[in-house]
């Protein structure tokens, strides 16, 4: 397993909208696409940055993942995700390290790609995403 690249970095934030307009017109970025998903209860914007996108994430429900982490800690960093080949493979090398996972076969995550958490109490703190095609 070696990642390939950072493919993107997840920040979560309460008002979308408003968090759009910071990236657009302080970072000169433009947001190419708003995506909701349900399975993780967020509504996201993208922005692209070299190779890497950044993610930003509103609940769309105070029970779900994001609405927990920002009732916690409040708006930031949520999450780094890192471009896999094959996916499911990269978790199951993981797992085969005894690293604790959230998801021990990849779902479906934004834009279709297959996506896959390592547990944040295993990862240093830092919650890690694997991303990729497959
Ligand atoms: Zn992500």
């Amino acid at each position: 397993m070696k990642p390939t690249h950072i493919e993107h970095i997840g920040i979560a934030v309460k008002n979308l909208e408003e968090s759009i307009s910071f990236y657009e017109n302080v970072l000169g970025l433009k947001c190419y696409a708003i995506e909701e998903v349900k399975d993780q209860k967020v509504k996201t914007a993208f922005f692209m940055v070299g190779q890497t996108k950044i993610e930003l994430l509103e609940s769309t429900d105070p029970e779900g993942p994001i609405g927990k982490f920002t009732e916690k800690k409040g708006e930031g960093l949520h999450h780094i995700a890192f471009a896999m080949d094959n996916v499911e493979e990269a978790l199951k090398d993981a797992e085969s390290k005894d690293v604790r996972l959230i998801d021990k076969i990849p779902r479906k995550g934004a834009e279709g790609l297959s996506i896959g958490f390592l547990h944040p109490k295993a990862t240093k703190g830092v919650l890690m995403e694997f991303c990729g095609k497959k």
